[in-house]
């Protein structure tokens, strides 16, 4: 299966220098990270559909693969536990997930929940509980580095697949109050759907036409647009927006049964509006991509 994204991801590092992070392309869409201590040869992998590229791009950087970060089980995210179980190598890892996880985490050795922290290359991680796309969800935050699997989307946000949708938005504004030079480094790659979406409900927000412009000439270039950073996901991420007029306004006139009463319900409402898969009949010249 040919990723999306062909141009590999420049490395980069954390605030203090202390961590470098790699992205390995897997699947069709799927973004596995790979925290590299600058102490060290250790690599972690925060997720993963599988193992192979993972440890072909560990072997390829010198480094070896000493432990996982699962945000949750979904199976894109821990077919990495499960290849190197089969491998005999799990045994090996150190595997980070949380206490209250939707289904076992293979080989888990650590169990963790908010608040928590856990070290790797001198630096001190914590621990966010991230729920309403599944139970016992996790993400991880180093530095300016937020590892938020499924929860948190450049552009979007992830399924309710356990909710509810009170819980995602919760989980989301958290995640909203980190530090704008946050780095949010999400699990997968869909910031053009995303991006489309939030355009459908907010064709006003010049921040978005411009982010929309530069997504599209990264992405026409096989050029990953992920990371990007919390200041950016708050000025154009309809999820993180419940407060914009434009947006309230759009799924009242697409939604018109919708309780749009509590920041909370205008963001179930918007996720609703999202799910019906409206914006796909958006093309590419109902975009601002002449600004
Ligand atoms: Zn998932």
């Amino acid at each position: 299966m040919k990723h999306s994204v062909t141009t590999p991801l420049q490395p980069f590092r954390s605030l203090s220098g202390a961590l470098e992070v790699q992205m390995v392309p897997v699947w069709q869409d799927n973004l596995v990270w790979l925290i590299l201590p600058q102490d060290s040869d250790d690599a972690w992998a925060v997720d993963g559909p599988e193992a192979a590229p993972v440890l072909e791009a560990c072997a390829a950087l010198g480094r070896r693969l000493c432990g996982v970060l699962n945000t949750h089980t979904h199976r894109d995210h821990i077919g990495i536990n499960l290849d190197l179980e089969r491998q005999g190598m799990l045994s090996e890892m150190r595997v980070i997930g949380s206490t209250t996880p939707k289904e076992p985490i293979p080989g888990q050795t650590r169990a963790v929940d908010d608040g928590d922290t856990l070290l790797i290359g001198g630096v001190e991680g914590r621990v966010l509980r991230t729920e309403g796309h599944q139970d016992g969800h996790l993400s991880f935050l180093f530095e300016d580095l937020l590892f938020c699997g499924d929860t948190l989307f450049t552009g979007g946000c992830g399924y309710l697949f356990d909710g509810p949708p009170a819980r995602m938005f919760e989980s989301l504004m958290r995640l909203a109050d980190l530090p704008g030079h946050t780095k949010v480094c999400c699990a997968h790659e869909y910031t053009q759907d995303n991006l489309r979406f939030a355009w459908m409900v907010e064709p006003e927000n010049e921040a978005l036409a411009e982010r929309i412009r530069r997504v599209w000439d990264l992405r026409s270039r096989g050029a990953c647009a992920v990371p990007s950073t919390l200041d950016e996901e708050r000025a154009t991420n309809p999820f993180l927006r419940p407060g914009s007029p434009c947006i309230m306004r759009e799924v009242a006139r697409r939604l018109p049964e919708a309780d749009l009463s509590t920041y909370a319900a205008i963001f179930a409402a918007t996720r609703a509006l999202k799910d019906r898969k409206d914006h796909r009949e958006l093309s590419d010249a109902d975009l601002p991509l002449h600004g």
